[in-house]
């Protein structure tokens, strides 16, 4: 019996188009038409093309990555693999909320286009291939959800946009893909050793902003933002580290609503117990600030909003990133 895909579109620079070449893309495109789109798709598998959402991923909120999460787990319960396309913009994101989400062994695979389908080197359509092979592929079943783009497949969970316009956009810093997809064949060289914890999306409130700190950071920026968040998720440098003068205010804050931090540098994760000093990771910690181990700032932004969308006290947002330092 043929093997059968689901293919979910949301929208993104691959559905989109120019009215006129001086004119900028617009949605145009659902997922039949990209679908149609994509030379050879059809010989994979028996395909059904879904329309859940069509926007900018810039405009997705916490509930639209919710609803792709249970549109993608319904599917994957019903095909042998699912393919989601999304804009690229903010396709880490919605990628990270999707593997704290879904639990489904059959493989949920996004992708997107950094070109238009009306632009020279279009790359949408020969990323949807490669991520319908990789969807249907035995090897990629359990692996958590997966990112296809420019014929490598990431993890959803260490996977980022690293560059605002070239075709190869995607990285997995320090980590690189788990894999390829070459002449039509898909290799895959490495498994996680662990896969993220599950969160449920919830009906609370769930604003959650991200500040960056750097040299002479001053509390009150994040004292300002606070009275217009439920959490934060603060980018500091180093290892997580912040200005000494900052930090009996940080840890004030602390006790007010969840602040989490991260590091800002794009690799590695934050330390535990390194530096004592005020404003140092112990210090901080102390204080009752929660590192967010080895999540950049955006992912814990993710998670963040997902705890507090379920009404996750201060001790259980700290129990989960716990959960994510030991992982
Ligand atoms: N603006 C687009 C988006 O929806 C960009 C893209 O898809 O590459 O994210």
């Amino acid at each position: 019996m043929a093997r059968r895909l689901i293919v979910l579109s949301t929208g993104g620079t691959i559905a989109m188009a120019a009215a006129a070449p001086e004119a900028g893309g617009d949605l145009r495109f659902n997922a039949h038409a990209l679908i149609e789109a994509a030379p050879g798709l059809d010989a994979l598998a028996r395909i059904e093309a879904r329309d859940v959402l069509a926007k900018p991923s810039a405009s997705f909120t916490l509930a639209d990555q919710a609803k792709i999460a249970r549109a993608a787990e319904e599917a994957a319960r019903e095909a042998d693999g699912v393919v989601v396309t999304h804009g690229t913009d903010t396709l880490e994101e919605t990628a990270f909320a999707l593997s704290l989400l879904t639990r489904v062994d059959a493989p949920i695979v996004l992708t997107g286009a950094m070109r238009r389908p009306d632009q020279p080197g279009a790359d949408g359509p020969a990323n949807l291939l490669a991520a319908a092979r990789v969807a249907l592929c035995e090897q990629a079943r359990a692996l958590g959800p997966l990112v296809v783009m420019d014929d490598e497949i990431f993890c959803a969970h260490l996977v980022r946009k690293s560059h605002s316009f070239r075709p190869h956009a995607f990285s997995a810093h320090p980590f690189g893909p788990i894999g390829h997809v070459a002449e039509g064949r898909v290799r895959i060289v490495l498994k996680p050793a662990a896969l993220p914890p599950q969160i449920s999306f919830g009906a609370g409130s769930a604003r959650v902003a991200i500040l960056e700190a750097g040299a002479g950071f001053c509390a009150e920026t994040a004292l300002a933002l606070a009275t217009v968040v439920d959490g934060l998720v603060l980018s500091l440098p180093g290892a997580g580290h912040v200005a000494a003068d900052a930090a009996p205010a940080l840890g004030e804050l602390a006790q007010r609503l969840p602040v989490v931090f991260a590091t800002r540098t794009g690799a590695g994760e934050t330390l535990a117990s390194s530096y004592a000093y005020a404003g140092g990771e112990i210090d901080l910690i102390a204080r009752g600030l929660i590192p967010a181990g080895p999540l950049d700032a955006r992912k814990a932004r993710v998670a963040l909003q997902l705890l507090l969308s379920d009404g996750a006290d201060r001790a259980r947002v700290g129990a989960c990133f716990a959960m994510f330092s030991a992982t």
